[in-house]
């Protein structure tokens, strides 16, 4: 009997590439334009500069476009005082921290997910195993773990002290009818953060990655899954075009699809600045218009060519959405642009 891997490695050694099934058809992408490599993620200077030196020192010295997107990525997985991401990510409302994240490689056209992740401090890396080391795409919840403890990852609990301060402070202040009871001296931690981080990079030879990873919504409802690990939504690239990244309000980016749409606005030439811009439009519009937004989504974008862009639907002077860059011309920070101000 011929099952799906002996087919797929028989054709590989005849030389024959076989789409759709296995995505592992090369994206042949003819730019390697002036400005690759670059590497961006949706933060200011002081997380920018953090999260991308260890992604730009591999792109720059050619190493894997993949552990360049990772091993950024890794960084504010791990460290607990970014309480949107990773290890001390806020929690859902019963205390428990549930990560989601995605990485999609245009090469390939390939992607991998987790999702309600509970125990990993690294949910990207192992949405990278899902990609390369499985026939699947997305896998949720405890099926997520035991592989993630398959593959040889440690259950940790990532829960710190500063995000469970922050929970107690919202489940003691939720309600005057239930009884947890707020401290007298109102001695708490600091708000609800939003958060998420988005790297996407393009290497030397205009091939392109991505990763969106999170926490979610602090206070979700156990098992709510948003839009970072769903392919479309909070992460979509394509070789040939260019890769885009969502953070803000997960539920809006997934009815709209926001992150293809952006691709696909790049498809039919806007730059990657109005791609951005074009997805909060849509979502305003879906919503009925300007008024009846109470949320904010961050898009941004980078095509083939190096060349971003960041918009979001919410924004003041001052409090532009920004977006973290680093090519041959050393870091930058780019002020993005908003459709609403607030
Ligand atoms: N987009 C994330 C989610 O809805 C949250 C965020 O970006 O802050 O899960």
């Amino acid at each position: 009997m011929i099952n799906r891997r002996n087919f797929i490695k028989t054709l590989s050694a005849l030389g024959i590439s076989l789409p759709v099934m296995g995505g592992n058809v090369a994206r042949s992408n003819p730019a390697a334009k002036k400005n690759n490599p670059v590497i961006i993620c949706s933060r200011d200077e002081n997380w920018g500069r953090k999260v991308l030196k260890p992604g730009w020192d591999i792109l720059s010295s050619k190493g894997s476009l993949l552990d360049a997107v990772e091993k950024s990525a890794n960084i504010t997985e791990l460290d607990p005082e970014d309480t949107s991401v990773g290890y001390g990510g806020l929690p859902n409302e019963r205390g428990v921290v549930q990560l989601d994240a995605s990485i999609m490689y245009g090469p390939t056209h390939n992607c991998g997910s987790v999702a309600a992740l509970e125990g990993i401090k690294t949910p990207c890396s192992v949405a990278r195993l899902v990609m390369e080391r499985t026939d699947h795409i997305h896998i949720v919840g405890k099926g997520a773990q035991e592989f993630a403890v398959a593959h040889g990852f440690k259950v940790e609990n990532l829960l710190t002290e500063k995000s469970r301060r922050i929970w107690l402070r919202w489940k003691e202040n939720l309600s005057d009818e239930d009884d947890w009871f707020p401290p007298k001296d109102g001695n708490y931690d600091t708000d609800r953060t939003t958060g998420t981080i988005n790297v996407l990079a393009v290497d030397g030879n205009g091939d392109m990655a991505g990763i969106t990873t999170t926490s979610g919504l602090a206070w979700k409802i156990p098992g709510r899954i948003g839009d970072s690990p769903i392919i479309g939504a909070g992460l979509y690239l394509d070789n040939e075009v260019g890769a885009v990244g969502a953070t803000g309000r997960g539920e809006e980016l997934l009815r709209s699809c926001g992150s293809f749409y952006g691709v696909e606005q790049m498809r039919a030439g806007k730059s990657p600045q109005e791609a951005c811009e074009a997805v909060c439009q849509r979502i305003i519009d879906i919503n009925g218009g300007k008024d009846k937004i109470d949320f904010s989504d961050k898009m941004v974008a980078m095509n083939n060519d190096g060349e971003v862009g960041c918009a979001a639907i919410r924004g003041s002077k001052g409090r532009e959405p920004e977006l973290a860059y680093w090519s041959k011309k050393g870091f930058k920070v780019l002020k993005g642009t908003y459709l609403i101000e607030s």
